[in-house]
């Protein structure tokens, strides 16, 4: 983390300040929540949606903040630690994240994409770590604050850092890319998440195409090259010619291409540009070869052999909810109930299918934010389930109807039942205890579908 003289980051902020202590003294890391300061720590207080940070400074100087950020219009700055004076604590936090990115001497590797992020991040980060002292971002802290925190975050004998970067808008992520400078830029694919501020899957692609623009002079940047948006969006863009390009992917003109991916209980294993040896990553889904992927060119670009590599895949530090397999007594339950969206769905169901299972449900819940042809993109999935072998597709949530109906349509002999009630769901799924079958279980956030796994697992 941060640890710098209160002196030295009043220069880094170009800031005034009130001299209520010594400015000799260090502060150790930051913090933005009153609750979670810790002793020497610089409390950032936010001026958020819902409530002001400045008002909660007091509990934060009684955990042990040692200086305080402090807007100008806000009354009563505290009298007990030195109060360093801005006009936007947010941009505070962010400037002062560049101003230190910019004293830091380690690669940097930056991640964006619509699904994976997560994903590639901790898997690239357990590669890393093989080979280099590795820091990668906390959870999903990925936006305008999260990026700027992760970075603060970094401690200076780090060798390698891992940063994922989200979006929901155009011009989001040149803002972070530039923040975060990364040697090699990552995105995962392109995707239908965040359709509903983007409007068009060619904006989507434009806006995470922006992470380049960050990129470090002689910087790398490998992106999915199965996508056609994506392709098009990096043949118009004008990325300046010291830039290193490597595309991934299952389709043979890539750079790198993937083939025999195949899923067990153990893992997902792969092979590279026809390596014989396949590589096993201890990661759940189809998908995870794609992402183990663009970590191998990141890694092998970072100078890791090939036995790192092997060895790392073995070890990943995963985060939680994302493609996890739990027990339910005779039934496999296959929890990836974190987010969804059609790209991700699909994943999920293309996991399910490699495994050797007599009886198969997907119980599918709404796709969030999907904008105004929500309805229709909810109905194709529907549609597309024909594609697997499925026993039962079970739906739940407004927007599922449609999947539902889309699966009404095209599916013969399965059974497509609607709940509109999680304690119905819940209900209707304890007798498969007893049933030798999986279940899929997806749906966004919001829909909280964890809950229904957490239902069934429960020991009394
Ligand atoms: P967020 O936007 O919430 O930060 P993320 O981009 O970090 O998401 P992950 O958390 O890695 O993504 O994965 C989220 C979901 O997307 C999971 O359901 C996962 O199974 C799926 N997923 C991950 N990688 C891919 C991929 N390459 N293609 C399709 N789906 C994927
Ligand atoms: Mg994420």
């Amino acid at each position: 983390m941060i640890i710098r003289s209160i002196d030295a980051i009043i220069r880094m902020l170009d800031a005034d300040y009130i001299e209520n202590g010594a400015i000799e003294d260090k502060i150790q890391g930051v913090c933005i929540d009153s609750r979670k300061v810790v002793e020497g720590n610089l409390y950032i207080p936010i001026h958020g949606v819902k409530n002001n940070g400045h008002a909660y400074v007091a509990q934060a100087i009684a955990n042990g903040a040692k200086a305080v950020l402090w807007e100008r219009k806000e009354p009563n700055p505290p009298k007990e630690v030195v109060v360093i004076l801005v006009e936007d604590t947010t941009k505070a936090l962010q400037d002062l994240a560049k101003a230190y990115r910019h004293q830091l001497n380690m690669k940097v590797v930056g991640i964006t994409g619509s699904n994976g992020k997560t994903s590639t991040k901790d898997i690239l980060a357990s590669l890393l770590q093989e080979h280099y002292i590795t820091q990668k971002t906390l959870g999903n802290y990925n936006n305008e604050i999260g990026v700027p925190l992760t970075l603060l975050s970094l401690s200076e004998n780090v060798e390698a850092a891992v940063i994922e970067m989200g979006m929901e808008n155009l011009g989001e992520l040149s803002f972070l890319t530039h923040m975060v400078e990364p040697d090699i830029a990552i995105i995962s694919n392109v995707g239908t998440a965040h359709l509903e501020n983007l409007k068009t899957m060619e904006n989507i692609a434009k806006a995470k195409l922006e992470i380049v623009e960050g990129l470090k002079e002689h910087g790398l940047f490998i992106y999915n090259g199965d996508q056609e948006i994506l392709q098009n969006a990096v043949t118009h863009a004008q990325i300046p010619g010291h830039i290193r390009i490597r595309t991934f992917g299952v389709k043979p003109q890539n750079d790198y291409v993937i083939s025999h991916i195949t899923q067990k209980r153990e893992g997902v294993s792969f092979c590279l540009n026809d390596d014989v040896c396949p590589y096993h990553v201890d990661m759940i889904g189809k998908h995870q070869a794609m992402n183990a992927t663009a970590a191998w060119i990141a890694a092998k670009a970072l100078g890791l052999s090939v036995e790192e590599i092997r060895e790392g895949y073995q070890n990943i530090e995963k985060t939680g909810l994302r493609n996890e397999l739990v027990d339910f007594g005779k039934c496999l339950i296959l929890n990836d109930s974190y987010k969804s969206n059609p790209q991700s769905a699909l994943a999920a169901l293309d996991t399910m299918e490699e495994f050797d299972v007599p009886y198969k449900i997907a119980v599918l819940g709404d796709m969030l934010e999907l904008g105004d042809t929500s309805d229709m993109i909810h109905y194709t999935l529907g549609k597309d389930l024909a594609k697997y072998h499925l026993n039962e597709v079970l739906t739940i949530g407004d927007m599922a109807r449609y999947i539902t109906q889309g699966a009404f349509n095209n599916l013969t002999g399965v059974h497509i039942e609607h709940f509109t009630d999680k304690e119905a769901l819940i209900c209707y799924l304890r007798p498969y205890e007893h049933k030798d079958c999986m279940l899929l279980v997806k749906g966004s956030r919001g829909m909280k579908l964890d809950e229904v796994v957490d239902a069934l697992v429960k020991k009394e």
